[in-house]
This record gives structure tokens, C-alpha cells and sequence, in this order.
């Protein structure tokens, strides 16, 4: 990392180490001396126009989201189901799987194209551990779709990220699980602040830092210390509840739902909007709203099959080649009964845009499902 490029400042950085000592003890937290990474003016300046030229489109997205019920807002596409990592609260990857052909994954996103997808999120598994992940993000952007990349982070070195600025990402998540590694989860502060430094020197795309609270999560207080640490570096920063290793929520306890509430008024001021739905989550409320999975967000899975979301894996469980406007529009009006206790934000958030729209029906009958492997399912 060239000097020229950081300010060195060394700042004893505003993680709390009294609230650390005191919430962690008796274990032993390194003190980190923060090195306060300030990109080039060059790199400046392209993140300012990439930002100016994604929110335009996302404004005209939005618009024509207003304007029809017709086309997916946000699909997740998983182009490998192997993971380096093994979180125990994970139930999204495995230890084997081969990537899909490259073939098939640009068929995938022509087809999310030619729906008229907005915005198509490359998931996993760890998304980089596919091998032509560079050709996947330009064959999205090559068909008009925002690009967007969530990563445990673990692979990330300079010149992938700018081998990611250059194949046109547009932004990036990294979900943030603890302070120190524990057996739940490595997805760890003191692995990846090195990445996070990374990212905030190199990256021309948008950075969103998701801290967790909720199930096996041992020290909510570290949802904090992410937090500050993200916005710190000049990225966005938001906190998420995670359910269990079966996709259940387990209510916030009274430490873990002030965490959340102090994260939430943090993202209030730097970066996201109220989102009443986690909100309600937090204090075990059951949410009312219409879930339009399979509609306005679609979740393709591995094998190519349209599900409903990570967590409804099976329904409606058909081949994305298939999938028509036919099968948005029923989607759109059909009920789903796991609504109420939902944790999935982001399918909520693109839900939003037609909260006033059409009521929706009872499913009535569960559609035939194209067996699917480790279908999860949640009654
Ligand atoms: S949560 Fe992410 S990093 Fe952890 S095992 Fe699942 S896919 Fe891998
Ligand atoms: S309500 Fe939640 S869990 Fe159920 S299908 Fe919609 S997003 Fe998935």
C-alpha cells in the first residue's frame, strides 16, 4: 500500500475500548491503532461520478418500479454454494459444490435481463470463490442491472478489488458477525479490518458493512464497535437479526435489542432508512405486509431454480428458464403465511414499492416443486 495514499494519522479509533473491556471481560482485546485510510483525489473523484451515474439509474429504476408490477426489483443469484467459511447459524452453503458453468450463469443473467430485472446481488456460498466472477458481474451490467456482491470478505486483496472496479461492481456487503472469531462465526472485525482498510483505499464501488445480532451471536455489543468502525472508514453501515441455523427467529433479549435500537439511530444518521419491519422483529412483534418473493425478488439458486427466498427454498421451485410474467403476477398476488415472523430485510425493503398495491390471496395450492437439494422450508 503506497504511503502517499493513507494519512497515517494514527488514531486510537472510537471502537470503545472501556465499553470492550467491560463487556468482554474476561477475555483480552487487542488495541487497535487505526491507520485513517484516505483515498487518492483520482479515486475520489471516479467514486463520486460511479455513485452520481448508479443513483440516477436507481432513481429510474425506481420510477418504473412505481409505474409496473410486471418486473423482479432485486434478484440473489448463487453462482457457487461452497463456502471457505462454516458460520453455524448458516444454513446457505456447503463444503463441496462445484461452481455453475459459466455458460449457464450468463443464460441466468440474460434471463434476469430480459425480465427486466433491476438488480441482480451475487450471493453463495462465497461468491469469490467463483473462478469468472469478473465475467458474470460485466455480463449484468452488459444487460442494464445494477451489480452488487455479498462476500464474507475473506479473499479480498488489493488487486481483486480493483480487478472488481474494473469488471464494474457497483457495491459490495460484507456481513460482520463478532469483535474476535468465536465457534459460531469467523466472519470476525479483527480478521477482515485488514480488508475493510483494503476497501477503503482501493474500491471505486459502494461499501455497506451488516452487523448482526440475535441467535448464537455471543456479544451484541460488537454490532457497535462494527458500526462505528464502518462508517469510520466512510462506508455505510447496517445491523440485521439473524435467525437460527433452521431459519427461526429467536426473540431479542432486553442487552441485545438496546444494541440494535443504538445501531439503528447510528444508521439513521449516516446512511439507511427506518426500517419498522426489523423494528417490530427486534421486539418479537409479528410485521404486516405483503411479501412479493417471486414477484419483485426472486432467489436463484444453484441448480437454476426460482425460489421464493433463501429461507422458502422449494416454492415455487421452477426453472428460471421458464419463469414468465405469468408466474410474477401470480407471485405478486400470492400470500405468503411465513410473513409474519420474516426475517429476510431485503425482500421486505423491495416489498416497499407496492405495500399500497393489490391485496394478496391465499396460496391455493403449493406448486409443484422441481426437486431442489436441502430444500428449507419454513411453515
Ligand atoms: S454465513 Fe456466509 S460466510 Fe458464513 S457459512 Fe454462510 S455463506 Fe459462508
Ligand atoms: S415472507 Fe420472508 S421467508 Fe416468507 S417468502 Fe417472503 S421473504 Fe421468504
Amino acid at each position: 500500500m503506497g504511503s502517499s495514499a493513507l494519512n497515517r494519522t494514527r488514531l486510537i479509533f472510537e471502537y470503545d475500548r472501556t465499553l470492550l473491556h467491560r463487556m468482554h471481560s474476561p477475555r483480552v482485546y487487542a488495541v487497535i491503532e487505526v491507520n485513517q485510510l484516505m483515498p487518492s483525489v483520482i479515486t475520489n473523484l471516479r467514486r463520486r461520478a460511479k455513485a452520481l451515474h448508479r443513483n440516477l439509474r436507481g432513481a429510474s429504476m425506481a420510477a418504473r418500479a412505481l409505474a409496473s408490477t410486471d418486473h423482479p426489483l432485486l434478484a440473489h443469484i448463487i453462482p457457487i454454494r461452497r463456502c471457505n467459511l462454516a458460520c453455524t447459524y448458516c444454513n446457505e452453503f456447503d463444503d463441496f459444490s462445484n461452481p455453475v458453468p459459466t455458460e449457464e450463469m450468463f443464460r441466468r443473467i440474460d434471463k434476469l435481463g430480459a425480465l427486466g430485472t433491476s438488480v441482480v446481488t451475487i450471493s453463495g456460498g462465497e461468491p469469490l470463490l467463483y473462478p469468472e466472477l469478473d465475467d458474470v458481474i460485466r455480463r449484468i451490467r452488459l444487460n442494464g442491472m445494477i451489480a452488487g456482491l455479498i462476500t464474507n470478505g475473506y479473499l479480498l486483496v488489493a488487486e481483486r478489488i480493483q480487478r472488481l472496479n474494473r469488471a464494474g461492481l457497483e457495491w459490495l456487503q460484507i456481513s460482520i458477525d463478532n469483535v474476535n472469531p468465536d465457534d459460531v462465526s469467523k466472519k470476525s472485525l479483527k480478521v477482515l479490518d485488514r480488508k475493510l482498510e483494503l476497501l477503503a483505499e482501493h474500491a471505486d464501488f459502494h461499501v455497506n458493512i451488516n452487523s448482526v445480532v440475535g441467535s448464537g451471536i455471543r456479544y451484541p455489543q460488537d454490532a457497535l464497535t462494527i458500526g462505528k468502525r464502518a462508517v469510520a472508514l466512510g462506508f455505510s453501515s447496517t445491523i440485521g437479526i439473524i435467525h437460527d441455523g433452521s431459519g427461526q427467529l429467536q426473540p431479542l433479549g432486553e442487552e441485545e435489542r438496546r444494541i440494535y435500537h443504538e445501531m439503528k439511530s447510528m444508521e439513521k444518521r449516516s446512511f439507511t432508512r427506518i426500517n419498522a419491519f426489523q423494528d417490530n422483529i427486534a421486539q418479537a412483534k409479528p410485521n404486516d405486509w405483503r411479501c412479493r418473493a417471486g414477484a419483485r425478488y426472486l432467489y436463484i439458486c444453484e441448480d437454476g431454480l426460482v425460489h421464493y427466498c433463501s429461507q422458502q427454498r422449494g416454492y415455487p421451485g421452477i426453472p428460471l428458464a421458464d419463469y414468465t410474467g405469468d408466474h410474477i403476477r401470480r407471485e405478486f398476488l400470492t400470500e405468503k403465511g411465513c410473513a409474519p415472523h420474516c426475517t429476510v430485510s431485503c425482500v421486505h425493503q423491495v416489498s416497499i414499492f407496492d405495500a399500497w398495491r393489490a391485496p394478496q390471496h391465499p396460496m391455493e395450492a403449493a406448486p409443484t416443486a422441481t426437486p431442489a437439494s436441502e430444500l428449507v422450508q419454513i411453515e
